[in-house]
């Protein structure tokens, strides 16, 4: 039996965080899980935004999974996201877009996997901002060892998973010192993997490609900023931000959770789509050595994905979350 920390997150995260419960319950999975909240929820409750118990919890259990927890924009606190990210070191933020039967798509043929460095970067919190000389200094900063880190991470992966290609998306035209160390680092670990392809692209031209001719990438790692944005447009290349998962590993602790955020518009509607996050959940599964159990109910939600009445609105049903969740456990079967 695995204990995972659970945190159900804001907005739709406890309606999706449910619909995951349930099918793991339904199939059995060994997991118990060790169930604490962060964010608004938690401030609004008892004045933390971090709470301690939360934070010993993925100490002791070192796998997590989390729903979207809501960030302000433009005022209030730091994201917690980014706090956690940072907190446990996990560097690695791993994004797979693939199109899938019975999920609508512009395209077919896609199936490639974001790398996007986690903790460096625009995200750094270093932010500076003068009201007397109406300046805002916002610095990204990125270390030759956390670029070295992310490109290793991606290249091993495409060794471990039999991928033919690493694509370094950056934007070393402008950005000359920076783009520059990413590129070097990445060249440098290419060397270490003859067999994988390398190659690198300005991030303009890379999202005109993305956009053009998806089918072309296998893995891509990039930085931060650059990694957050690729995500949600290859979210789009795949059929929307309910279905897209992701994980942010360390190399002692790993949190799963999807890419989209806390969907304030549906929160509470039974409206949202749990693909997302039980894909993350999946990831997770095959993390902790349970791929038994992921195949098996990634096998049922990509039969119910098939049966599009029971399908949440954003795939084209009329199936709440919950009734979505409940088909695939009449699935498991
Ligand atoms: P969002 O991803 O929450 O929503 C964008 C659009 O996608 C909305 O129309 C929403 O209804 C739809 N959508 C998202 N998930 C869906 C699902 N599972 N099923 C069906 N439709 C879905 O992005 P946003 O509105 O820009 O951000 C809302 C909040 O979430 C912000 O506070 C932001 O900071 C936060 N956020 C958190 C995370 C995270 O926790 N990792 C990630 C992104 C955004």
């Amino acid at each position: 039996m695995h204990t995972i920390t659970l945190i159900p997150g804001d907005g739709i995260g406890p309606e999706i965080t449910q619909a995951v419960k349930d099918i793991f319950a339904a199939a059995q999975v060994p997991v118990q899980w060790e169930e604490l909240n962060a964010g608004q929820t938690t401030f609004d409750q008892s004045g933390e935004l971090l709470p301690q118990a939360l934070l010993d919890s993925l100490e002791r259990n070192k796998v997590g999974l989390k729903g979207p927890l809501t960030t302000p924009v433009g005022k209030g606190f730091r994201s917690i996201n980014i706090t956690l990210r940072q907190r446990f070191d996990l560097y690695q933020n791993v994004r797979p877009a693939i199109t899938t039967e019975g999920i609508a798509s512009r395209y077919s043929g896609i199936d490639l996997v974001l790398f996007r460095e986690n903790t460096e970067g625009l995200y750094s919190g270093l932010e500076v901002y003068d009201e007397r000389l109406g300046i805002a200094d916002s610095i990204s900063r990125i270390t030759l060892e956390g670029c070295h880190k992310i490109c290793y991470a991606a290249f091993a992966y495409a060794a471990k998973h039999g991928r033919k290609k690493v694509t370094l998306a950056h934007k070393a035209n402008i950005l000359k010192l920076a783009g520059s160390m990413m590129i070097n680092a990445c060249r440098e670990v290419s060397r270490e993997f003859p067999d994988i392809i390398f190659e690198d692209k300005i991030i303009d031209n890379m999202c005109m490609q993305l956009v053009n001719k998806p089918e072309q990438f296998d893995v891509i790692v990039t930085t931060n900023l650059f990694g957050d944005i690729l995500s949600d447009l290859c979210a789009g290349l795949v059929g929307g931000l309910g279905v897209v998962s992701g994980a942010n590993i360390g190399d002692t602790t790993a949190i799963f959770e999807a890419v989209h955020g806390s969907a304030p518009d549906i929160a509470g509607q039974g409206k949202a789509n749990p693909t997302a996050m039980l894909r993350s959940g999946l990831m997770m599964l095959h993390h902790i050595g349970e791929a038994g159990y992921a195949d098996r109910i990634e096998q049922a939600l990509n039969a119910t994905l098939k049966q599009k009445d029971k399908c949440t609105g954003d795939l084209g049903g009329k199936a709440s979350t919950s009734e979505f969740a409940q088909a695939i456990i009449d699935n498991l079967a």
